[in-house]
């Protein structure tokens, strides 16, 4: 999607930092932490929202992400939010899986 924040960081545009990638997903700082660290899980394809993905093998790729970033970034106790829709909060619609730890906010 060429108008995505999210799809131009995947494509290396901004040149964010990823501190882990795989094939299925990159993983970078949220750039506004509500915990002490905090991570976005962010699939390379995109979709709008959770309720677009129709891939059970990615869900599970993305899951496996959420733990790999999760090692190599030394976290050791942490939460994991999906916001779908407007209303539940969700502000990017490129589907995300937020990974925080301490001093959660969200
Ligand atoms: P949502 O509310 O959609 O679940 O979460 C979107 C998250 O993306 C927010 O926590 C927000 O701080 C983060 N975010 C929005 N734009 C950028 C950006 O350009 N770079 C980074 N690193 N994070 C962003
Ligand atoms: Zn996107």
């Amino acid at each position: 999607m060429t108008d995505c924040i999210f799809c131009k960081i995947v494509n290396g545009e901004f040149g964010t930092e990823f501190v882990y990638e795989n094939e299925y997903a990159v993983v970078f700082k949220d750039i506004n932490p509500k915990a002490d660290k905090h991570l976005l899980v962010v699939p390379r394809k995109h979709f709008d929202s959770l309720k677009e993905l129709d891939d059970e093998f990615l869900l599970g790729k993305l899951m496996m992400t959420v733990k790999e970033a999760a090692k190599v970034c030394e976290m050791k106790s942490y939460r994991t939010v999906i916001n779908t829709g407007k209303d539940a909060g969700q502000e990017v619609f490129h589907l995300h899986i937020h990974v925080m730890e301490g001093n959660i906010r969200l």
